[in-house]
């Protein structure tokens, strides 16, 4: 899971993203594929459309002599299977990459055909065409959800064709004029409006990611909440499932933790608790771990993997540095300093088995972890038919 606070992040992807329209890494990322989403049910009916049009004017201009066999074999042979290809994609939200290229590429095409139509119609003194011309700029820059450096790259193109066009086919002075006016005023509007559009898009996509992980972080730690928990379990237990991979849940609880709070105050309590959880969040180091505050004084720490990969005792070594935090506690039975005991379920998600079945699993080691005297770590093994307990000694088992 993408540990990732939110809340950190907005002022600096603000900055970056808003006026040079680019987040940074994996938000662009998101950004992306969620920007496209938006485009999708406008553009879909544009390319049936488009397809259709390839199809009426192809098989007319044959019927009538009017179009080459080159321009028939290119709206059939190219232009087709690309605005097919592009509609196909936009089906397939994991392919918003492949998406956008391919419709920036449709957009040029199309917009290459409408120029050189309308060039040949103002040669035999049709000037009307260039409102087609206009049309196109305008439907590249405001209505296809192209981001605005995309629509600026193909706008640009069309642009310059015409203008050439203009150059090659010797167009009178005049008409050159108001044309090359009328361009460059479209493309001004349009790119204003596909830079709001787009910096508008882009500060509501960075605030809801913002409000949506202040939902699901605990105000004090700063770590994921229980309902963050709770959706995450459900989640990796499916995916666990299906891999048929191994899961680690522990769940941490701090030992004599009403004696500390009683003892040294509510405030001291907090700034514990924070470092505690710091701890804890190291922890999740792998792409899919994910760290929480279960409730008051409890912390779950779920690996998707093997729990002693690259021969680490995981649970071993959090004991360890929160002991090493030297937080003194000194109505403590178990050490002088602040400790933690850890229950934890190794367990491999399958038909037979339940989350439930696995948390109460983590749930009984950590009491017993508690009876044994605290500040230790007990591990159960759903495949092990008897129950380890007392310190974790990762090197004198191999598990996973
Ligand atoms: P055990 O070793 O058996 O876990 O004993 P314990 O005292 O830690 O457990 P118990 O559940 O009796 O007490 C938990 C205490 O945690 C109660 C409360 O004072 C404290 N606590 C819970 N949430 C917070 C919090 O947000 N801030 C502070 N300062 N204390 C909290
Ligand atoms: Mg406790
Ligand atoms: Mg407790």
């Amino acid at each position: 899971m993408q540990d990732q606070h939110w809340s950190t992040l907005v002022g600096e992807q603000r900055r970056r993203g808003l006026s040079r329209l680019r987040f940074s890494a994996f938000v662009e990322e998101q950004f992306r594929q969620h920007y496209a989403g938006l485009s999708y049910p406008k553009v879909r009916p544009l390319l049936v459309l488009a397809a259709l049009g390839v199809i009426v004017i192809t098989g007319l201009g044959v019927a009538e002599h009017s179009v080459s066999a080159v321009t028939a074999t290119f709206g059939l042979a190219v232009m087709m299977p690309l605005l097919m290809a592009t509609l196909i994609a936009s089906y397939q939200p994991e392919r918003h990459l492949i998406y956008q290229h391919l419709l920036a590429v449709s957009a040029l095409c199309v917009g290459l055909i409408v120029t050189s139509v309308t060039l040949r119609a103002g040669l035999h003194g049709t000037p009307y065409f260039f409102g087609a011309e206009i049309a196109w700029i305008f439907t590249v820059w405001a209505i296809l959800g192209l981001r605005f450096w995309h629509a600026a790259a193909i706008s640009c193109t069309i642009s310059i064709a015409y203008a050439w066009g203009l150059a090659h086919w010797n167009f009178g002075s005049q008409e050159a004029l108001f044309t090359t006016v009328m361009l460059l005023g479209a493309n001004g509007i349009g790119a204003l409006a596909c830079f709001e559009f787009e910096a508008i898009c882009r500060r509501s996509f960075i605030e809801s990611r913002r409000l949506n992980d202040l939902a699901e972080r605990d105000g004090l730690t700063g770590l994921y909440n229980r309902r963050a928990y709770n959706n995450y379990m459900e989640r990796i237990w499916r995916q666990s499932r299906r891999d048929e991979g191994q899961l680690t849940i522990m769940l941490i609880d701090i030992d004599h933790f009403k004696a500390f709070n009683d003892f040294y105050g509510h405030q001291a309590g907090d700034d514990a608790l924070k470092r505690v959880a710091e701890v804890i969040a190291m922890g999740a180091q792998r792409p899919l771990d994910f760290a929480a505050r279960f409730g008051g004084e409890e912390f779950a720490l779920v690996l998707y993997g093997p729990v002693n990969e690259f021969g680490r005792d995981l649970p071993g070594q959090i004991r360890q540095r929160i002991e090493e935090l030297g937080i003194a506690n000194a109505r403590s039975s178990a050490h002088s300093c602040l400790t933690v005991s850890i229950g934890v379920a190794i367990v491999m998600p399958g038909a037979e088995r339940s989350l439930a079945g696995a948390i109460q699993m983590a749930d009984e080691a950590l009491y017993q972890a508690k009876e044994e005297g605290r500040n230790r770590v007990v591990v159960k093994e759903s495949r092990l038919t008897h129950i380890e307990t007392g310190r974790f000694r990762a090197s004198r088992r191999a598990v996973g």
